[in-house]
């Protein structure tokens, strides 16, 4: 069932290991004590959720950007590295513009003690695989330490190490995001290329024993399943599995394109109309939304990159629109800056880039569809 020791998946970057030598002394991640998630957020994030409510009524009324509190969520991108060749990711692919890396652990806890309140939400994932950062029990544990709920979305390889597994249920994670797309291999690795389903199974069973083991309720084990035309009829089976294996939740999602050409849609997206998120208008695919929505999202929320690039949301995969840099100039000066303002300004009465033609915001028809087991 489980496997003892590090990982090898013949990579650049190390996988995430239950141990690190830090220089001074050899953390064990695995055998550290649980910490224990916040489920409720404190007065001051409370607070800052009413000021962040009031920045976008006031932009919406005024047609001008205001910038009040902090980010309710952030996201923040550990590494670039992944073990897989996911085609439709632009790190699976090869083809990101900005350079690979990690963010060091003191540098995200630098990024974090900087952030009062702490946000809400804290999203540990963006392009790469989390649990190749041979840090992310640190990172999980200060920022769940700070008050937020950390979200780990991961493909599952690294959690078939058994330590691995007990480290991240120890760290204090709030949910688990499990990106399985199939309930057999051959549907699977057609997505996930690289990926092995013997490994996936033994993982999500590995963090479902160690919490039972401890008798923690989180993390959330959330089973993630996109919906591709090779694995609709695979839908039930997945739920059987997830159940068996000891996941809490199956979430059905719709998949985002990353090419708008008939012929790569056609390969992936499901016949069903109702289980994707674009129509076919003049041979291409085009989210089915209300024309021009507005943008809450960056009034509420940022994404930092492992180098502390700040941008605007998770639909900049390339770096394109610097608003900063969180280590060197600090988070709370780029979130109020002029760069920041005036993209605010440009998405909320300019002409929009060519990155908000494929963002959910806006998106009224299925996008993801939650089922409890
Ligand atoms: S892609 Fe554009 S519309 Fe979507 S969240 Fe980002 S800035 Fe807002």
């Amino acid at each position: 069932m489980s496997e003892n020791g590090s990982d090898s998946f013949g990579h650049n970057e190390s996988s995430a290991t239950s141990s690190i030598d830090t220089g001074k002394q050899r953390i064990r991640w695995h055998e550290l004590p649980p910490v224990r998630p916040l489920t409720l957020p404190t007065l001051a994030q409370v607070l800052n959720t009413i000021k962040i409510a009031v920045a976008v009524l006031l932009s919406l009324i005024t047609r001008r950007p205001w910038t009040l509190g902090l980010p309710t969520m952030l996201m923040v991108e550990p590494t670039t590295a992944c073990q897989l060749k996911c085609p439709h990711c632009p790190t699976g692919r090869g083809d990101l513009s900005r350079p690979d890396g990690r963010m060091p652990l003191e540098n995200f806890r630098a990024l974090y003690d900087s952030l009062n309140p702490a946000p809400i939400r804290l999203q540990l994932w963006n392009q790469g695989e989390p649990l190749v950062h041979p840090e992310i029990h640190g990172i999980i544990r200060h920022a769940t330490t700070a008050g937020s709920r950390v979200v780990l979305s991961t493909n599952v390889e690294a959690l078939a190490n058994q330590r691995t597994a007990e480290a991240i249920v120890r760290s204090g994670l709030h949910t688990l995001i499990l990106s399985l797309d199939g309930a057999s291999a051959e549907s699977h690795v057609k997505y996930r290329v690289g990926g092995k389903w013997d490994r996936v199974e033994r993982g999500v069973r590995n963090v479902a024993e160690a919490k039972a083991g401890l008798g923690l309720k989180y993390p959330v084990l959330q089973w993630q399943f996109l919906l591709f035309k090779h694995n609709l009829h695979e839908r039930d089976e997945a739920m059987k599995l997830a159940k068996e294996w000891g996941a809490d939740e199956i979430v059905f999602k719709t998949v985002q394109l990353e090419s708008f050409e008939r012929e790569d849609g056609e390969q992936w997206l499901p016949d069903d109309e109702r289980l994707r998120r674009y129509v076919l208008k003049d041979n291409k695919w085009v989210l089915k939304r209300v024309e021009r929505p507005f943008c809450a999202r960056i009034y509420g929320s940022a994404v930092v990159l492992w180098d502390g690039t700040v941008v605007p949301c998770c639909f900049d995969k390339d770096g394109d629109f610097v608003l900063g840099n969180a280590i060197e100039n600090g988070f709370t000066d780029v979130w109020k800056s002029s760069e920041y303002r005036m993209f605010r300004q440009r998405i909320l009465t300019e002409e929009r880039p060519e990155m908000c033609s494929n963002c959910t915001e806006g998106l009224h028809k299925l996008y993801a569809v939650k089922k409890g087991l």
